[in-house]
């Protein structure tokens, strides 16, 4: 048979998380945290179960928690979405993003894809007929220049991806970038898709631009979310995604067909846990505390970095060490240095080369410490 996917490869995350394991390494690779779950909220998915909540939930999701996600987006972002017609709950960010593509891009569509790019867009692009379209960020720092992206658009560009916080590089885009977006569409009919699973970890006072906060953005936006990431639960796979009504009745159509609805005692357990705000906006100092314990073991290291201004991801420069591509340096820190990480040419078009690797610091502090001793050695 024809393969659909022809060029695709195992993901990185499974290989090298594959080796790590075999290694017995520090695992600083695929991006989940290793410490423990807040009891409180698995009381409540536990509670849910208890409480009878074990068949199908609505389609489109438990109404408390899509009533509860379009008050903290209406609080932190000044935007109304309908529960009932422009919230959709999910099995995270990924059946989101996968759905809005397969619901919206048609054969020989071109959707724009900022490089380097998290790995599940360019497949679901691909196996719905539709084409690629990469704008490189700068290696320096992973800034979009807009003229090239501008340049980029044609009548055939029906989507365009954006990532902010960005996997893997930690740029965050500025209210500036977003205008400059919403200029730039303007004049088109391109959807966008606006992977925001790492809208609460974000660093030095700074603030998310989510596209919902643009009123002509969000007009043609889909806004994906990851409970994964926020509260710490990777393993549950849950997220969600808002968009104006007309949007959202396209992309429900498919949605229904491909999982039905989602996990009914987890957003049980989620529209509880999202009533105490705290929950999710204690993240920022939670995880900046790591990055700068982790960052500061660096210092005197022969690594070079900026810092990451969002995500739980730090990259570091290791061209002093070595000239190594990512991924043998990777390979070798694995094998013989027994510390995990993810050779990011992986998610750069034509596997360029940036001389970086990417590092997870959302781990224990004694994780840290270990990995921290190993780096300083090399
Ligand atoms: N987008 C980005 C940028 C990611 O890093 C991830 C990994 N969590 C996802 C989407 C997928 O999120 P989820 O685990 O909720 O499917
Ligand atoms: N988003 C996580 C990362 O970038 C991994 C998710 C996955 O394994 N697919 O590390």
């Amino acid at each position: 048979f024809a393969s659909k996917l022809p060029n695709a490869k195992t993901t990185i995350f499974t290989t090298v998380g594959n080796l790590a394991r075999k290694h017995n390494a520090v695992d600083l690779s695929q991006g989940f945290p290793n410490f423990e779950v807040d009891e409180k909220l698995k009381s409540l998915v536990t509670d849910a179960m208890q409480n009878g909540h074990n068949q199908y939930a609505a389609m489109q999701g438990y109404y408390g928690l899509r009533e509860i996600i379009s008050q903290k987006i209406e609080k932190l972002h000044n935007r109304v979405y309908n529960p009932e017609t422009e919230i959709m709950v999910t099995v995270g960010a990924t059946q989101a993003i996968f759905t809005a593509i397969t619901a919206f891009v048609n054969k020989g569509d071109e959707v724009i894809v900022l490089k380097p790019a998290y790995d599940c867009y360019e497949p679901a692009i691909t196996l719905n007929g539709g084409i690629p379209i990469y704008v490189q960020l700068d290696a320096d720092g992973y800034q979009v220049n807009w003229e090239i992206f501008k340049s980029k658009i044609s009548e055939r560009t029906r989507m365009v991806i954006i990532n902010t916080p960005h996997n893997p590089s930690g740029r965050v885009f500025s209210k500036e970038d977003m205008l400059q977006l919403q200029e730039i569409l303007r004049p088109t009919n391109c959807i966008v898709l606006s992977d925001e699973v790492y809208e609460h970890i974000i660093f030095d006072g700074n603030e998310h631009q989510s596209a919902s906060r643009f009123k002509d953005l969000a007009q043609r936006s889909f806004v994906c979310a990851s409970f994964g990431k926020t509260f710490h639960v990777t393993g549950w796979k849950m997220g969600y995604c808002a968009a104006p009504a007309e949007l959202m009745q396209e992309f429900r159509k498919t949605h229904q067909f491909a999982v039905f609805c989602v996990d009914h005692p987890v957003q049980r357990a989620m529209a509880a846990y999202l009533k105490n705000e705290e929950n999710y906006l204690s993240l920022p100092s939670f995880y900046q505390e790591k990055r700068d314990l982790f960052l500061e073991g660096l210092k005197d290291s022969r690594f070079k970095f900026k810092p990451s201004e969002g995500t739980y991801f730090q990259l570091l420069d290791y061209t002093e060490i070595t000239k190594e591509n990512d991924e043998d340096f990777a390979k070798r820190l694995i094998v013989d240095y027994k510390l995990a990480s993810i050779p990011i040419s992986s998610f750069n078009d034509d596997h360029r080369q940036d001389g970086v690797l990417r590092f997870c610091f959302a781990k224990k502090n004694e994780t840290l410490e270990q990995a921290l001793k190993i780096l300083k050695s090399l």
